[in-house]
């Protein structure tokens, strides 16, 4: 398939050189980072779309995804799929999709779950919100990215799971890291607190796979001071447009708040920027009952 590639950051660049490998003709445009091996580089946002079936975009967030979407969708052959693989508001996804449609195009919005090792790994989740014609045409480059794609619905439907998702990760990771830190003061040995809810009705991925106590479970961040994984500051990100989409239908969150507020302070106040989203544990150590 002839493909252009838009965003070439940590997420964009294993993508696309993952396509490149599977034999895709990939043209690649950032206006920063370098083309990986294997794909042609182009000049601008249009330049990578010339001729091509599918136009793949990975960027930073809505504000700029809108900016080139509006750069591309003249640029794009008539019924080629603008495949939007970035993290964004759900309004800024049908917006873009919208727009698609009125320039004779298709759209899908899929971001990915997974991080930058599923995406060097090609294991990532693809949620996909758009008509089936178009994730029919996209579904096999999910298979050569990703191990995993669910379409959920229309427009906006893969970013609505997404923000979901991560709603319900940082509520659980943060009420992880908070059990642990009162198990260590109630005397109860970490590991035997992992053996029993692991296996419990309190697991979850965050205790089970994900485990924020260093030494216990599989390997984690933890296990690696906290390196990140999946750094604080993508969590709050996530958790913002999860607030921004229960504001804009009066969704009722109150867990979802208090997460963005805490990775808000954790981040923006604290030590949390460039480390893993599961050091809440170490910020939980050291405070006091009713510290705030
Ligand atoms: P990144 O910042 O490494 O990459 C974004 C790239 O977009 C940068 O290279 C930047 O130069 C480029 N860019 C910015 N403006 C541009 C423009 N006008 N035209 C073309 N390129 C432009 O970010 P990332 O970690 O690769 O994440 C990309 C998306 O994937 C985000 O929406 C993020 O929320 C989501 N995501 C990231 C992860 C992760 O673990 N990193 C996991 C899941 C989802």
């Amino acid at each position: 398939m002839k493909i252009g590639f838009i965003g070439l950051g940590n997420m964009g660049a294993p993508m696309a050189a993952n396509l490149a490998a599977a034999g895709n003709a990939v043209t690649g445009f950032d206006p920063v980072a370098p083309c990986p091996a294997g794909m042609q580089p182009a000049a601008s946002a249009a330049g990578a779309c010339a001729g091509a079936e599918v136009v793949i975009t990975m960027l930073p967030g809505g504000a700029i995804l809108r900016q080139v979407a509006a750069e591309i969708h003249p640029a794009m052959r008539p019924g080629a799929v603008h495949l939007d693989c970035s993290t964004v508001d759900v309004d800024s996804a049908r917006a873009v999709a919208t727009a698609a449609t009125a320039s004779g195009l298709l759209a899908i919005d899929a971001p990915v779950s997974g991080g930058v090792g599923g995406a060097t790994a090609g294991t990532l989740t693809f949620m996909a919100g758009g008509p089936a014609r178009a994730f029919a045409i996209v579904a096999p480059l999910f298979d050569v990215m990703g191990r995993k794609s669910v379409h959920c619905g229309g427009s906006g439907a893969g970013q609505a799971a997404k923000i979901c998702n991560n709603m319900i990760l940082g509520i659980t990771m943060i009420g992880t890291c908070e059990a642990f830190a009162l198990a260590d003061k109630l005397g109860l040995d970490r590991q035997k607190l992992f053996d029993v809810v692991s296996t419990s009705s309190g697991s979850s991925w965050s205790m089970n796979t994900y485990c924020p106590a260093p030494g216990v479970g599989p390997q984690s961040p933890a296990d690696n001071g906290y390196k990140p994984g999946f750094a604080a500051e993508l969590m709050l990100k996530d958790l913002r447009l999860s607030q921004q989409a229960a504001a804009a239908v009066d969704a009722d969150t109150p867990l979802g708040a208090a997460a963005t507020a805490l990775y808000e302070t954790f981040v923006e106040h604290e030590d949390g920027r460039g480390r893993d989203f599961s050091a809440m544990l170490p910020r939980f150590e050291r405070r006091g009952y009713g510290s705030g």
